[in-house]
């Protein structure tokens, strides 16, 4: 009979490179698709498709990989954990450019409207509304293809990437609300 420690999932310390391949690669084809996506659909209008797909683009990675680096990675203990590579490899960038933090306010990152929780989703979610009027007013192969592709990557972040590869494994994950929200504490 096997013992509740050996049911538990492997908590990593240094996540193996194909995990953090796998979540920043999902992560950057979304971004790319939803701003390909968003150009297309708007395409109708002289300025419409490549200035929301800009401004897209923008708050999608400078979210990830420029607000998430800064305010949520230092409270976090990847950040301080000596050798550690977290899922998504924003400990290292963090500890760059970013002063440590408290533990103790980690748990913060999903507090209030605009909190960077909040941003994250929303920067996953956009394309997906933002195609849905555009399928209507300018349908095309091309652009339901990219919906369909970035509507499969939200549902394979949620479905695998969350409680199979990033937050299962993650030591953060007794103090992180998203794994809370995932139920992936107790596996
Ligand atoms: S539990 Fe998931 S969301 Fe939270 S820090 Fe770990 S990998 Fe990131």
């Amino acid at each position: 009979m096997q013992s509740e420690k050996d049911t538990k999932a492997r908590l990593y310390s240094r996540y193996p490179l194909s995990n953090v391949l796998i979540y920043n690669g999902s992560t950057i084809l979304h971004f790319l698709l939803g701003g390909i996506g968003i150009a297309l659909g708007y395409s109708f209008s002289s300025w419409a498709g490549y200035t929301f797909s800009v401004l897209y683009l923008v708050f999608s990675f400078v979210e990830m990989y420029v607000v998430m680096p800064l305010t949520v990675c230092p409270n976090c203990l990847y950040y301080r954990a000596k050798d550690s590579l977290c899922v998504s490899g924003l400990n290292i960038l963090s500890k760059k450019i970013a002063k440590k933090g408290d533990l103790k306010d980690f748990a913060r990152r999903a507090e209030g409207l605009f909190c960077p929780n909040h941003l994250y989703l929303a920067s996953l979610i956009i394309p997906i509304l933002a195609m849905i009027p555009a399928l209507i007013v300018n349908l095309s192969v091309a652009l339901l293809l990219i919906f369909l592709a970035v509507v499969g990557l939200l549902l394979f972040r949620f479905f695998i990437i969350f409680p199979r590869i990033a937050c299962l494994h993650c030591r953060a994950k007794y103090d992180c609300p998203q794994a809370g929200a995932m139920g992936v504490r107790n596996r």
